[in-house]
């Protein structure tokens, strides 16, 4: 399907949010019109602004209306700083198990010029999205996470075999489009059960796939090493605490969480949604490195193009991702990669490149 209109929800978010996204949006556009797109990019009410004119983080009018949107670009959250009857569920949670989107892909890659702890890695981690420990949407109804005493805490951990199933087909398809090997990350040797029927389902899927090399390793193992020979490694499967930690993990060694992009979706649906936070510590200063928003905006667009079979939203998406390699290469960099450009100057150049 070709479409020459698209429509995409924004949510602006919280902290350097309503900084970075912008700028995602704008170079984004330029990439789009470029290639004949005209893309309509709405924002909606959401995070600490839509506590105060709607009541909620997330008000119902934003998840109706984000249904009617072709894909969603999400700034990030600070919710630490909401009233404490919104501090939970989080409000990319809330968005996260509303529209199903189990799948979490974090690239790790190194941009040239930009001083990394491992320059040459290239790694794609794909997290389980939807339960494991994650009290926030692992249940239906009630929390994952209870206290029967003030000094007894609880977490139930949720594993299920189409869960297990459905990431690790995302896993083995992506890695024939790279090199074609995946790593199934688990601890099944102490929490044999739940991570176990994760690695055994890993491992039953990868016999549909004899094109892709798998192997496994133990998480902590694992960490040890992305640290040692990260470059050894293509793409990694794992459940969603493990993830979330390898991620980061995997993004300061590839240079700074600042760089880190990332996507969520369904088998329908993506989300644009950088690794990092809200960053309040540097929040309206025009100092935020937009990097990491630009390049989730820019793996949605392909994601959307390869679902869609239009190749002008794969080739929108690579000419965002290389206009920030130009950028960066140009001396353009925030001051978080050791540069003095703030955010909006760095907007500016890239859309020149673009
Ligand atoms: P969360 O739990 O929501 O992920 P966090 O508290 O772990 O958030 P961040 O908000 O990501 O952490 O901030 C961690 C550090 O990284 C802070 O010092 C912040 O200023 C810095 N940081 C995060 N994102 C950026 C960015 N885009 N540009 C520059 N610095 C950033």
């Amino acid at each position: 399907m070709h479409r020459d209109e698209l429509r995409i929800a924004v949510l602006e978010g919280d902290g350097i949010g309503p900084e970075v996204v912008p700028v995602a949006v704008r170079a984004a556009d330029r990439a789009l019109a470029a290639r004949g797109i005209t893309a309509s990019w709405d924002t909606l009410p959401y995070g600490g602004a839509a506590i105060v004119s709607h009541g909620s983080p997330v008000p119902d009018e934003t998840l109706t209306a984000l249904a009617g949107h072709d894909f969603l670009v999400v700034g990030p959250h600070d919710s630490s700083s909401y009233p404490a009857e919104h501090r939970t569920p989080a409000p990319g949670a809330v968005i996260r198990k509303h529209f199903d989107l189990y799948a979490n892909l974090r690239p790790a890659r190194a941009i040239p010029h930009v001083p990394a702890t491992a320059p040459d890695i290239d790694l794609l981690i794909v997290r389980e999205n939807s339960e494991g420990l994650y009290a926030d949407r692992n249940m239906v109804v009630g929390s994952g996470e209870f206290m029967p005493t003030p000094d007894v805490a609880l977490a139930v951990g949720l594993v299920t075999r189409g869960a297990c199933e459905r990431i690790a087909e995302r896993a083995f398809e992506a890695a024939r489009s790279r090199r074609g090997q995946v790593t199934v990350v688990h601890k099944a040797n102490v929490l044999k059960l739940t991570t176990g029927l994760f690695r055994d389902v890993c491992l039953e899927v990868a016999e549909r796939f004899p094109d892709v090399t798998v192997d496994q390793q133990h998480v902590d193992a694992m960490a040890a090493l992305l640290v040692r020979r990260p470059a050894d490694f293509d793409v990694l499967v794992t459940e969603n605490l493990f993830g979330d930690i390898l991620s980061d993990l995997a993004a300061e060694l590839s240079g700074s969480l600042g760089l880190a992009s990332s996507i969520n979706c369904s088998d329908s649906r993506v989300m644009a949604q950088a690794v990092h936070g809200a960053a309040p510590d540097i929040a309206g200063r025009d100092l935020a490195d937009p990097i990491a928003m630009i390049d989730s905006v820019a793996a949605a667009l392909q994601w959307y193009g390869r679902r869609h079979d239009d190749s002008r939203l794969t080739e929108a998406g690579a000419a965002l991702h290389e206009s920030v390699v130009a950028t960066v290469a140009a001396g353009i960099r925030t001051a978080d990669l050791g540069g003095t450009a703030t955010t909006a100057e760095f907007g500016r150049h890239l859309c020149s490149v673009l």
